[in-house]
């Protein structure tokens, strides 16, 4: 089954109109994906894969991606499954074009969305969501198709077998606690920051009703106003409920420390993104002067080698992956199973168009074949779902398995029609 065709489009939503996502520093965002098909000679068999942005510069990656689809072109499904690890490393290490990253922006961003739409494939050829074609992998096998480069300071893949093979011994029993209570999440959508306290407070109470039991605001536009926000939800949700809080690296590590201080009386289950994502040493700052508040961040984190650094120098308390940003689970789950040795909790990073697809998929992989942790948790938030043929599903607080074939992030042919930048009939009458 041969790859005939793969087309790439710029796909905007124009979610800055309900202040959709807003934070300390993101204040528009237009919800956005380049979004990749790819078809088979089986006009029932095709692959989409998704890299999330919010509006202006996703062309660049649509237009960075004419640089690896030809790659593609003529193999078959099979070859593609046989090599994706070197496939994998030919797009990223290009010789030329690893000068624009390597393995970071852009660029990996681009490779991040092809790599979402192969495994997509992949996983659909099996006829198999994408967890169950992971777990039904061989263990060496799963291995080989991952990327380890980089990594051997801190893992090994004996490590790493080692850590898959203890999972299995119990993997009936969590693939059964998988499908019978799903995975529970945490919801941002009550919280942007630029919602009024009437419409975070109307919100919050929804979720509540809906069973939801933990809840994440925005701050970090002006310390008084967090503080009443934070005043405000903690009454709406009672001590009993998790509350945490996300700055969007909009404070310096010296700001980060001062103001954490002064929120910590909310009970926070921790605080995301203080400051810079890269910026390991000011979150090491940042946790010795907090007192037992934890940090979370992941979600800027550009590459696995960053990751390996914020965790080997405990810098973070929650690892935030982010299924967009990275490049594909190639690159994500080795993460995952650095995370799993040095036992620190995952909470991925979801929301935007696609995310919570895609993590459900990487949380019930994580659960089931790599983490020893015992903290499971997940963010959600229903942005764009209607553009979607298969949206994640929440019940009472937790993602639902997904049980249809592929990696679950399809949007639907109408709001390509509709939204795809900047011919789509929605930016075509737009009047900027
Ligand atoms: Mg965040």
């Amino acid at each position: 089954m041969k790859i005939k065709n793969i087309t790439v489009h710029d796909i905007r939503f124009p979610t800055s109109l309900q202040n959709l996502g807003t934070d300390a520093v993101h204040v528009d965002c237009d919800y956005s994906a380049t979004y990749v098909k790819i078809y088979t000679e089986d006009p029932k068999l095709n692959g989409t894969g998704i890299s999330f942005t919010i509006g202006k510069g996703n062309e660049l990656c649509v237009s960075a991606l004419a640089h690896f689809t030809p790659l593609f072109l003529g193999r078959t499904v099979s070859e593609v499954e046989a090599e994706m690890a070197s496939l994998w490393k030919q797009c990223t290490n290009h010789s030329q074009l690893r000068w624009v990253g390597p393995e970071k922006g852009v660029i990996h961003l681009a490779v991040a969305s092809l790599f979402n739409g192969l495994w997509d494939l992949v996983s659909k050829f099996h006829n198999k969501p994408l967890w169950q074609y992971i777990l039904d992998l061989g263990d060496e096998e799963f291995l080989q198709k991952l990327t380890f480069s980089y990594l051997d300071d801190v893992i090994s893949e004996e490590e790493a077998l080692r850590i898959i093979r203890g999972k299995r011994v119990q993997l009936n029993a969590s693939r059964q606690d998988i499908l019978e209570n799903g995975f529970p999440c945490y919801t941002t959508a009550a919280g942007w920051l630029g919602y009024s306290d009437e419409k975070m407070t109307n919100l919050t109470n929804e979720y509540l009703k809906q069973g939801w039991t933990h809840f994440k605001v925005k701050v970090g536009q002006d310390i008084d106003r967090d503080i009443k926000r934070c005043a405000l939800i903690r009454e709406l949700i009672g001590c009993e409920n998790k509350l945490m809080v996300d700055a969007n690296q909009i404070w310096s590590v010296n700001e980060s420390i001062e103001n954490i201080n002064l929120l910590k009386e909310f009970d926070l289950y921790f605080v995301e993104e203080p400051t810079h994502p890269d910026d390991i040493l000011g979150f090491k700052k940042i946790k010795n002067s907090i007192n037992d508040v934890k940090l979370a961040t992941g979600e800027m984190c550009q590459n696995r080698i960053l990751f390996k650094q914020f965790i080997e120098h405990k810098a973070l308390d929650f690892l935030q992956i982010d299924s967009c940003r990275l490049a594909s689970i190639s690159e994500i789950i080795p993460i995952l199973l650095i995370a799993s040795k040095f036992d620190i909790p995952v909470i991925a990073h979801a929301g935007g168009v696609g995310l919570c697809e895609y993590v459900q998929h990487l949380n019930i992989i994580n659960k089931c074949l790599i983490t020893n942790n015992s903290t499971f948790m997940s963010e959600y938030a229903d942005s764009c779902a209607e553009h979607l043929v298969n949206p994640a599903k929440i019940a009472n607080g937790s993602y639902i398995t997904p049980k249809h074939p592929g990696y679950s992030a399809i949007i639907k042919d109408s709001s390509i029609k509709e939204f795809e930048y900047p011919n789509g009939n929605y930016w075509k009458t737009y009047v900027h």
